[in-house]
């Protein structure tokens, strides 16, 4: 693909440039992959120990340090020539084929682009709040390991999600710090001539410049937007100026700069991705825009520009309830979006509204970015499978009378990036059992190879992982308090707090309500008791944010600090403050089991608790998100049996009483029984099963290869034909869509017989189309079940007499009743996706 823009360094620090080794390490301070692939740390270290050990940010270490110590360091050879080696091997993993070369050589596949509103790639680049954006880096990292031809395309906010500090009364404050572009590993996109790439974006009586930035990720790339250009009114200027901060009109600026903006950067950057990945349906604006360039290309009206496009976007949904989509009020959208929509997409406003709106007439109605989504996509996902079937129904209202099943939305479990997540141990032990790229391929025997390990040595590896922790989770504490001015007693309690002997719990998500984060609170004195064991004690490490504006996650974090202060579990039980990143690694490298509480089935998927696998933790956890499907009695413990309670506070305490109980007779129990080398044989088992049978099936590189194969090269090949011939196959499709929707009213089934012998059912239905053409539509027999049965009628000769009228018949084997069956009438045309499509239905009864 060709790239008109040329990557120079504005940044550089022109008077390094004669020191030998400088080049070198800009390319590898300027590389995420620094988050996951450890093999640079070293020199970081060596240039700025302190800087590094706190920011861990190689880019930051490379800005400040001294020319002096730079020459000093970069004298020696010897370092030299280990940089060399580096930098060798940087550019292999970047050049040698990949699973995606090796798997699809052939494939029609030129650009994947990722839309979303948060990146967790690394903590250098604060630009995420959590579970979404953690989705979205990992993924990223993965799609590079594997070779995919994938873009990133988000924000960069100067301040990304806000920071916590709990105060000395244990309430949580928010603070946001100004994430300085000049130290984030970002580098400003150029023209060839040296100007900076900006693309403009109109907004009511305003176009608004916004700055194109890139950020390297192993082998792929990450295009950011921000509007902090001085040419800009200060009110433009701050739309990017806080992730998920603001009301509800930054938010949609916000959005529109995501969605707009960023698919008018990927054109100014040359790049013509045929598929277009919207992870959430904040990017959902993408959809228009594309579509709006298609019209540009060819000359199309919008509903075919529509039609050809939609066919390469996909839509990945992570709510669990409607309130969790993002809605606008119509006369916010028409201001921002009325002109855009009567000039650019040469549509009305009312039918552009209509685009989020579940009935197109209904005024009141706000704007839903998810149905924008749904109906600007070809195909739509939720991220595990139970959050597949939530979907479905949180859909339905689109497609109203299909049954549940047939509403088009599938699933593709989430993964985690097991090289970001693993400790440094974890990936030796995975190194010597099952070898360097492990987690870039298939996965061949990956689980029977680190089954092999022997218990004395995951033992081993675990012991000292919790010793790991210990020592962190001490030294961050007294930070902490340091840092909201603890006396020096408490401080000196904290630097002996905790226990590398004990069984470790961890619990670290976001604090909100549905995550019920207080869940192990329901009866103190209980809980007291488990931490307090003389002989099998329990010890917590907490961490949490909560939304500035929810005041009820804000109370809960509030109880937790209070128990935690209770002199009698004072070294059992902390909370860190600023969860965080860096404080997940360190979290999941070292907890022996992973808390988590989630009320049902409000946990799309839930990734934390995968970053445990890796690194043989075992996750204790509701039946919901990705547990309910990875959940084995071998592998870990459920909490629940899958069933709901419609009173909360029931299931609450139902809840609470099994989570104490499983703790108190299972898991503790199994814990701290040894044979006489000290080992728990029953628990080493459990970690073995889990990181052999879940580690690679909750990979992100599973998740990737699923989404290439199930979607991305489907999506290439469907769009490239719909596209062709200045989108003639979609101009088809538009008139097929138009048919169906005027003359679908005068559609009627007549009789339906059926006569059942000699084991066979025979159905002849009798169908008058009115003004419908025979070929846009089919008949079928539908029979609902586990799974439903649906059969196709052929059509037969015409009625007497009857204009447009057909006999449609079928002969099927007599295995069930014939009255479970029912005749129904659904859309059809060859490169149509039913019902998402076209969503017409009628039924016999
Ligand atoms: C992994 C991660 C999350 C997502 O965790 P869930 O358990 O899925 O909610 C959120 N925040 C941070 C900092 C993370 O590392």
């Amino acid at each position: 693909m060709s790239e008109p823009i040329h990557f120079i360094h504005p940044k550089q620090r022109l008077a390094f440039h004669d020191i030998e080794g400088f080049e070198a390490l800009l390319g590898l301070a300027l590389d995420m992959r620094s988050s996951w692939n450890h093999a640079t740390d070293w020199i970081w270290r060596q240039l700025d120990e302190q800087l590094w050990s706190q920011t861990r940010n190689p880019w930051v270490v490379l800005q400040t340090v001294s020319q002096g110590r730079l020459r000093q360091v970069l004298g020696d050879a010897d370092v030299r020539r280990r940089l060399a080696t580096l930098v060798e091997a940087r550019r292999q993993a970047a050049e040698a084929p990949a699973w995606f070369q090796q798997a699809h050589p052939q494939a029609a596949l030129g650009a994947v682009a990722y839309f979303s509103m948060e990146f967790m790639l690394g903590e250098s680049l604060p630009i995420y709040s959590g579970g979404l954006g953690n989705v979205a880096g990992d993924q990223l990292k993965a799609a590079g390991d594997l070779g995919l031809p994938v873009y990133g395309v988000g924000l960069l906010y100067q301040s990304g999600y806000f920071r916590q500090t709990i105060d000395s009364a244990g309430a949580q404050r928010a603070l946001n710090p100004f994430n300085d572009p000049g130290q984030l590993p970002v580098t400003p996109l150029r023209q060839a001539d040296g100007e900076w790439l900006r693309v403009r974006l109109e907004l009511p009586g305003q176009l608004i410049w916004l700055r194109g930035w890139q950020v390297q990720v192993g082998r792929v790339r990450l295009f950011l937007l921000d509007s902090n250009d001085m040419a800009n009114y200060p009110v433009h200027r701050g739309i990017t100026s806080q992730l998920y901060g603001g009301g509800s009109e930054l938010r949609l600026t916000q959005e529109l700069v995501l969605g707009i903006g960023g698919w008018q950067l990927l054109r100014a950057l040359g790049l013509q991705p045929e598929v277009c990945h919207l992870n959430e349906g904040h990017a959902a604006f993408a959809v228009l825009e594309r579509a709006r360039q298609f019209m540009a290309d060819t000359g199309q009206p919008f509903d075919v520009a529509l039609a050809a496009t939609r066919a390469g976007n996909l839509f990945t949904t992570h709510t669990a309830v409607t309130v969790g989509f993002d809605r606008f009020a119509p006369a916010l959208v028409e201001q921002y979006l009325g002109a855009y929509a009567e000039q650019r997409l040469g549509i009305s406003r009312r039918a552009l509204l209509a685009l989020g709106r579940l009935e197109a007439g209904n005024d009141g109605e706000p704007f839903n970015m998810a149905w924008l989504a749904i109906r600007g996509s070809g195909a739509v996902n939720g991220v595990s499978r139970l959050h597949g079937a939530v979907s479905r129904a949180l859909f339905a209202p689109l497609f109203p009378r299909w049954p549940l099943a047939e509403v088009p939305v599938g699933h593709i479990t989430n993964g985690v990036h097991m090289p970001t997540w693993d400790s440094a141990q974890a990936d030796e032990l995975w190194t010597t059992a099952c070898g360097k790229n492990r987690w870039s391929g298939t996965v061949g025997t990956l689980g029977e190879d680190i089954a092999c390990v022997s218990d004395a040595q995951l033992w081993q590896f675990r012991t000292a992982a919790s010793a790991a922790l210990v020592d962190y989770a001490r030294a961050r504490l007294v930070w902490q308090m340091g840092a909201s001015g603890a006396p020096e007693a408490w401080r000196e309690t904290a630097r002996h707090v905790l226990d590398c002997n004990t069984l470790t719990l961890g619990f670290a998500r976001r604090f909100v309500a549905y995550k019920r984060p207080n869940l192990l609170l329901h009866d103190p004195q209980r809980l007291i008791r488990l931490l307090t064991h003389p002989q099998r004690p329990v010890q917590l490490i907490l961490a949490g944010k909560a939304h500035p504006e929810d005041r009820r996650g804000q109370a809960m974090i509030r109880q937790w600090v209070e128990f935690v202060r209770r002199p009698e579990v004072r070294h059992r039980a902390v909370f860190l403050a600023d969860y965080d990143m860096q404080l997940t690694e360190r979290l999941v490298q070292g907890v022996d089991v992973w808390l988590n509480t989630p009320r049902r089935p409000w946990e799309a998927c839930g990734t934390s608790g995968m970053k445990t696998l890796v690194n043989g933790g075992l996750n204790l956890s509701v039946l919901d998100g990705w547990w309910a499907e990875a959940y084995t009695p071998e592998v870990g413990w459920a909490l629940g049996n899958g069933e709901q309670d419609p009173d909360e506070a029931v299931q609450d305490a139902r809840d609470a009483e099994a989570l104490y109980a499983l703790l108190e007779n299972e898991v503790v129990p199994q814990f701290y029984q040894r044979d006489a080398q000290g080992i728990p044989t029953a628990w080493v088992a459990r970690m073995r099963q889990s990181m052999a049978r879940l580690t690679p099936q909750y990979s992100a590189a599973r998740t990737v290869r699923e989404y290439t194969e199930t979607h991305y090269l489907p999506a290439a090949v469907a769009y490239r034909e719909r596209a062709a011939e200045r989108g003639a196959r979609a101009a088809a499709l538009v008139r097929w869509q138009r048919e169906l929707d005027e003359k679908w009213a005068s559609l009627r089934i007549g009789e339906v017989r059926v006569t059942t012998q000699d084991g066979l059912h025979q159905v002849e239905a009798q169908l008058y189309l009115g003004d419908l053409d025979a070929d846009a539509v089919r008949v079928e027999l539908y029979a609902d079940g586990q799974p439903a049965e649906c059969r196709a009628l052929q059509r037969a000769h015409a009625l007497v007499g009857a204009t447009h009228g057909y006999a449609y018949r079928l002969e099927l084997p007599a295995e069930r009743p014939a009255g479970d069956y029912t005749l129904r009438v659904v859309p059809a045309h060859p490169d149509a996706k039913v019902p998402l499509e076209s969503a017409h239905i009628i039924w016999e009864r």
